[in-house]
């Protein structure tokens, strides 16, 4: 069945448009990352019958004219979408940026911005009418879908790396999930699910593979410019692994550029850890040419080494006169326990990579002191808790006695 608002998939490398069907994956000429492409006109005029501010629904599905799916059937049943943003006063005293705003995507139902994807892939592979959905993932990917199939009645074949924080790996066994742990590299997990996707025909969440999920991901650029009054900041911040994310939020300022619900853009600021940088490095020489990296970060979520969507990545840092840089493990750590003091907000490695960039970016005169930011936190902190203990260091320990408290506070010069 064609959707109403949505005039096909057109190929990023190609070209070509083919019809948006549920189960497209690539593009059947020449194998490219696909597209969707709206008709603005028609979302134009369905947002101003009936205006964002008088609609009840406040998970991103809210949004229903930007979104490929069809306009009946039933919604999924957890809330994905609907995150708070933060003016967040506080943290940016503190890295000398007063006007810095922070989209806890954290919120999510399976504590990911990627719910907002898995959400679509569920929609989607009900659409096509399949039962089983399949995807690789670093973590968060897998354990969102799973948590969606789940409230959905589908059944889950996940493969993560062994290395995929606890957390993750628990969220997956709870919702119930078929959970196949590869020794071996991201690379090397995605190489096995395409495979495994392939010989048993399910439903596949790859990342890059499935145009619909980025349709998903932008819903968080709809949310931050309306939570904004549909007034730009100048930059938004994002950690980038394989490019899906940075590209879904590029993907949907464009959206709302192109139906004339926002009259400028900003620029993207694409943060990766050091250790693992293939497409910042690729952006800093301006080229599409990215080089396979080494996956040496402990933000594991974004520890990819060879990225599955360096095309509309690298497209949309390009576009948005992007800002790149790259940080270290120690400012990924710096970055979650100045987002916990400062803001109360609990973040994952990758989820405080964004922030690690803007505090970055401000230190090197990348972006002026004076300029209005939003770092998305991608995920919370309690999927990765080795890492955040890392971070932030154990707390003193004592028996139940005065003393020894007494003689703890001395020792760290706490006078209470
Ligand atoms: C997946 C993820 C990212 C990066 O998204 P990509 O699409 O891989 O670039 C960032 N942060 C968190 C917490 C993630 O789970």
């Amino acid at each position: 069945m064609a959707l109403w608002n949505v005039t096909g998939a057109r190929c990023t490398a190609c070209g070509k448009v083919i019809p948006a069907e549920p189960d497209i994956t690539t593009c059947p000429h020449c194998g490219g990352i696909l597209d969707i492409e709206y008709d603005y006109d028609l979302i134009r005029e369905s947002a101003e019958k009936n205006p964002f501010s008088a609609r009840q629904d406040r998970s991103m599905w809210r949004y229903m004219e930007f979104l490929p799916v069809e306009g009946k059937g039933s919604r999924p049943l957890l809330r994905a979408g609907g995150s708070p943003l933060y003016r967040a006063e506080a943290l940016g005293r503190k890295i000398g940026l007063p006007n810095l705003w922070i989209k806890d995507d954290g919120q999510n139902p399976t504590a990911s911005l990627k719910d907002r994807a898995s959400a679509m892939a569920v929609i989607k592979a009900q659409e096509a009418g399949r039962t089983t959905i399949a995807c690789s993932s670093t973590g968060n990917a897998a354990s969102s879908l799973a948590g969606n199939a789940a409230a959905a009645g589908l059944s889950t074949y996940i493969f993560v790396p062994s290395r995929a924080p606890k957390g993750k790996v628990a969220q997956l066994m709870m919702f119930g999930a078929t959970v196949v742990l590869v020794e071996g590299s991201y690379e090397d997990t995605f190489r096995i699910s395409a495979e495994a996707i392939d010989r048993w025909g399910w439903y596949n969440r790859n990342a890059a593979i499935n145009p619909f999920l980025m349709e998903g991901k932008k819903t968080v650029s709809l949310e931050i410019a309306e939570q904004l009054g549909f007034v730009m900041p100048d930059y938004v911040a994002v950690s980038v692994g394989d490019g899906c994310t940075i590209g879904g939020v590029w993907k949907g300022f464009k959206d709302l550029y192109g139906a004339g619900l926002i009259d400028r853009l900003p620029r993207l600021i694409s943060v990766q850890a050091s250790g693992c940088c293939p497409i910042n490095t690729a952006a800093a020489a301006g080229t599409m040419d990215w080089v396979p990296q080494e996956e040496n970060t402990l933000a594991d979520s974004i520890a990819v080494g060879v990225p599955r969507n360096p095309v509309k990545a690298l497209r949309a840092i390009s576009e948005s006169n992007g800002v790149i840089v790259n940080v270290s493990d120690e400012e990924i750590m710096a970055a979650m326990r100045l987002l916990g003091a400062h803001a109360g907000v609990f973040a994952e490695p990758a989820g405080a990579t964004g922030t690690a960039g803007v505090k970055k970016a401000v230190e090197m005169g990348l972006i002026e002191e004076n300029a209005s930011v939003v770092s998305i936190v991608t995920g919370n902190g309690l999927k990765d808790v080795a890492n955040a203990i890392r971070a932030a260091g154990e707390p003193m320990s004592i028996k139940p006695d005065m003393d020894e408290l007494l003689a703890a506070f001395e020792a760290r010069g706490i006078k209470g």
